[in-house]
């Protein structure tokens, strides 16, 4: 237990973020970072909760009151090793982690939870510094080949565990670099790519084979790869994006914003030149479809690209203020978030349909929106739009980000003829082995999008279950 009063002693600190005129004017990290004292002090505020909610919380079942108290205490190195013990890129979580933990966090009952999050990223950014996390090659090689497809944070959790464990690891990636969302997804403001690289070099280190720039479907085919290695193990994310069906779709400067954020990542890497970018925001009023968190991070990079306007829209309803009745603690608060992009300038509209793009020499100009109100009948939501409020909203760059469907189905997928559950995601059983002998699967390829806390928990269990058949074979 960390201090028995200290929530009642410390009032909940976070590190904050950089100015917003500051950090608009580059693409690094907006949050700050907190002094080891007081984040010492933040770590006194986890109570000795009977049922640690914070843990039921956690996707990858960090045992986050242990490592509260080993920090409040100062035992820096302990700390880092109970995390390690349950999360393979505790540097990534505590980066973009929404927290699950801190929504189901006890002392979120009043509101003021224990800052989970950052005391993750502290803990772990303090072992690299101290030099606690070196590379540890597996003592003994098992012999067995496994081949990992897809470099995201599934694949990469997968590959590390079988790799720690002694199988020989290859981890085939389409593109230039690995990473997946995380790399080229996911903007530089939000986690800084080097620390995706010291992640992987180190994996290297411990005897990790990466392969970049192979399109397993197309370079190499899926059956030959079964040929080649005892096990396979897809983690290829849900890289088919919803697209909006409307008249005037086909006019140009209309894209999907992932085809707009990796670009300026790539930029960033120094991999593209800015001048060079195809899709960029500068001097345009642009329109983001979409109210997630993709839709928010094509704010953020909008912004850092020099926009003349940011409008971001949203077919539902405005969320609450506060938890509705029926989303009680210790769930996941279904409530209004302003990212920090948000608070960058953007106007934001919720109820809002897109009715048709409209434009000029086919150049989008603008798009037609109207006012949707939402009932509930008979259990289930109803949209009526309404017609009477039907206006264009100016945009010569427009972002759909409606988030992803499935799988890209094209290539892998219908090359091994793998099964797919209803909602086009690859069906895997209980053991995440899909209809196919020896080929497994996981990630967002299989549970649909959602977050990298989720990715690296199915990873990790893929990889248990390809050691289990690997060990009975
Ligand atoms: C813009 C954006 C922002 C996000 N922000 C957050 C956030 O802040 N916090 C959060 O928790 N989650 C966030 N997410 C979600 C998160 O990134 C994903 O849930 C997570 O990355 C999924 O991991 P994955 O390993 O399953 O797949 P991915 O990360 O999608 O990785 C799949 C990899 O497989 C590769 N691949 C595909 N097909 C092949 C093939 N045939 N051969 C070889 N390689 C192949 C792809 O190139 C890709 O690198 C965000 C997602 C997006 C799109
Ligand atoms: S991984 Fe996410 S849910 Fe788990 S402890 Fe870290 S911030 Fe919380």
């Amino acid at each position: 237990m960390a201090d028995i009063n200290g929530f009642l002693k410390i009032k909940k600190k976070e590190a904050g973020n950089r100015p917003i005129n500051e950090r608009i004017g580059d693409h690094s990290e907006v949050e700050q970072v907190l002094n080891s004292e007081d984040r010492m002090l933040q770590a006194s505020r986890c109570m000795d909760c009977g049922i640690p909610y914070c843990h039921w919380g956690c996707p990858v079942d960090n045992l986050i009151p242990e490592w509260n108290e080993l920090l409040y205490k100062g035992d820096w190195k302990s700390a880092y090793m109970r995390l390690a013990a349950t999360n393979n890129f505790p540097e990534f979580t505590g980066r973009i982690c929404p927290a699950p933990c801190e929504h189901a966090c006890v002392l979120n009952i009043g509101g003021e939870p224990v800052t989970i999050r950052e005391n993750e990223v502290a803990i772990i950014e303090r072992a690299f510094a101290e030099g606690y996390i070196k590379p540890e090659p597996p003592k003994f090689r098992t012999g067995k080949k496994v081949a990992v497809i897809g470099s995201g944070p599934a694949g990469m959790a997968a590959a590390d565990l079988l790799n720690k464990t002694g199988h020989l690891v290859t981890l085939f990636e389409k593109d230039e670099k690995a990473g997946g969302l995380l790399r080229y997804g996911i903007p530089d403001f939000k986690m800084n790519k080097a620390v995706v690289d010291r992640r992987l070099d180190l994996m290297i280190k411990e005897g990790l084979i990466i392969k970049t720039g192979v399109t397993i479907g197309k370079d190499i085919s899926g059956k030959e790869l079964i040929e080649l290695f005892d096990a396979i193990c897809i983690t290829i994310g849900a890289g088919h994006p919803r697209d909006l069906v409307a008249e005037g779709r086909e006019l140009n400067g209309i894209h999907f914003a992932m085809e707009f954020l990796p670009l300026q990542n790539r930029v960033n890497a120094g991999q593209i030149h800015a001048s060079a970018n195809p899709i960029t925001a500068e001097g345009k009023n642009v329109l983001i479809i979409g109210g997630g968190d993709t839709g928010s991070d094509c704010v953020g990079t909008s912004i850092r690209q020099k926009a003349v306007s940011v409008t971001q829209i949203e077919i539902l309803p405005k969320p609450p203020l506060k938890r509705a009745e029926n989303n009680p603690w210790p769930y996941f608060g279904k409530i209004l978030k302003t990212s920090t992009s948000h608070e960058e300038g953007c106007e934001r509209y919720w109820s809002l349909a897109t009715v048709k793009f409209h434009g000029v020499d086919n150049n989008v100009t603008g798009v037609e929106v109207e006012d949707v109100i939402w009932n509930l009948k008979d259990n289930r939501h109803t949209m009526e739009g309404l017609q009477a409020t039907r206006r264009i909203i100016p945009a010569d760059l427009v972002l759909l980000a409606m988030g992803f469907v499935h799988p890209v189905l094209e290539g892998l997928l219908t090359d091994l003829d793998l099964e797919l559950d209803k909602r086009k995601n690859i069906k895997v059983d209980q053991s995440h082995l899909t209809n196919r002998q020896k080929v497994f699967a996981a990630g967002d390829s299989v549970s649909g999008a959602t977050l990298v806390v989720n990715a690296i928990a199915s990873g990790r269990k893929v990889a248990k279950e390809i050691d289990k058949f690997l060990r009975k074979e």
